[in-house]
């Protein structure tokens, strides 16, 4: 890959936010699969203990050996840790329960908020070379998304179009405040995206309004619609843009990869 999207080492994305069921799994899915159709290579990291993400990709819980909490600790070797799926160049470090107690086991190591940060940036991963990793962060504000947003460049976060979305951020956006103070002083917010959008809902009118005019600029143009081609997806193990290639989620999906393409490329240019 050439180096105006890499600059040096990968892109790492947060997809981060503490409300549950908001799109962050199938944004963090589907948005890495539509980038490496553009042909770069993306790493999946699965930080939710719940492994939503690595069941959506198709790596059964019998198959997951070695899991990011191993990464975390720092005891594996990224051979064996992570894994690779149909589509060429998407690999995934896949997550199961064990990463739930990871919160509190991990409290009493003094680089706690670091292991990520480590565990990405350890020179065995050049050998991957990827040009994306996207971390697929839990639905809470605890040690792990702190870790997330330690290690990430940017935090990308879905919004889903419903009542009360916009509560939520001023959370989310203070946290990525204590972060920048405390250990990552230039983690940007790489957008905010809109999810599960109904164009014909007006209180889905509203809240895209309500972020226009509250986060400007920081909106994706994309909006991801409520599809239910997206939903049925994961059951297949597949990206919604190979389970239904033509499906609106997956055209949408598309449309939000080449939107951050385009952004990081002028970024760099
Ligand atoms: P989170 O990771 O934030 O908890 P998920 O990505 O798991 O959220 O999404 C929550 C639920 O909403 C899932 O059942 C998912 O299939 C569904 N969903 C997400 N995005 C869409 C969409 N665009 N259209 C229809 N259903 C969606
Ligand atoms: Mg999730």
């Amino acid at each position: 890959m050439s180096d105006p999207i890499r600059g040096s080492g990968p892109k790492i994305i947060a997809v981060a936010n503490q409300k549950g069921g908001v799109g962050k799994t199938t944004t963090a899915i589907n948005l890495a699969a539509a980038l490496v159709e553009e042909g770069v290579r993306v790493l999946l990291v699965d930080l939710d203990p719940q492994g939503n993400a690595s069941t959506g990709l198709g790596i059964e819980t019998d198959n997951r050996k070695y899991t990011t909490y191993d990464l975390l600790l720092g005891d594996v070797d990224l051979k064996d840790v992570i894994q690779f799926v149909d589509q060429e160049g998407l690999g995934i470090v896949p997550a199961t329960v064990d990463l739930s107690s990871a919160d509190i086991e991990l409290m009493a190591n003094e680089k706690r908020s670091y292991l990520l940060y480590d565990a990405l940036r350890q020179p065995a991963m050049d050998e991957f070379d990827w040009d994306y990793i996207l971390i697929d962060c839990p639905p809470s504000l605890n040690l792990l998304t702190v870790n997330a947003m330690i290690a990430a460049h940017s935090v990308l976060i879905p919004l889903q179009s419903e009542f009360f979305a916009l509560e939520g951020l001023s959370q989310l956006m203070l946290t990525v405040r204590e972060v920048r103070q405390t250990g990552n002083p230039k983690l940007r917010v790489e957008g905010v995206v809109l999810t599960m959008f109904d164009a014909r809902n007006n209180l889905s009118q509203q809240v895209e309004e309500d972020a226009r005019t509250n986060l400007g600029e920081l909106v994706f143009q994309t909006r991801i619609p409520r599809n239910v081609r997206v939903s049925e997806a994961p059951s297949f193990a597949q990206p919604v843009l190979q389970y239904d290639p033509t499906s609106k989620g997956a055209v949408a999906y598309r449309q939000l990869a080449q939107e951050l393409l385009d952004k990081h490329l002028g970024v760099s240019a």
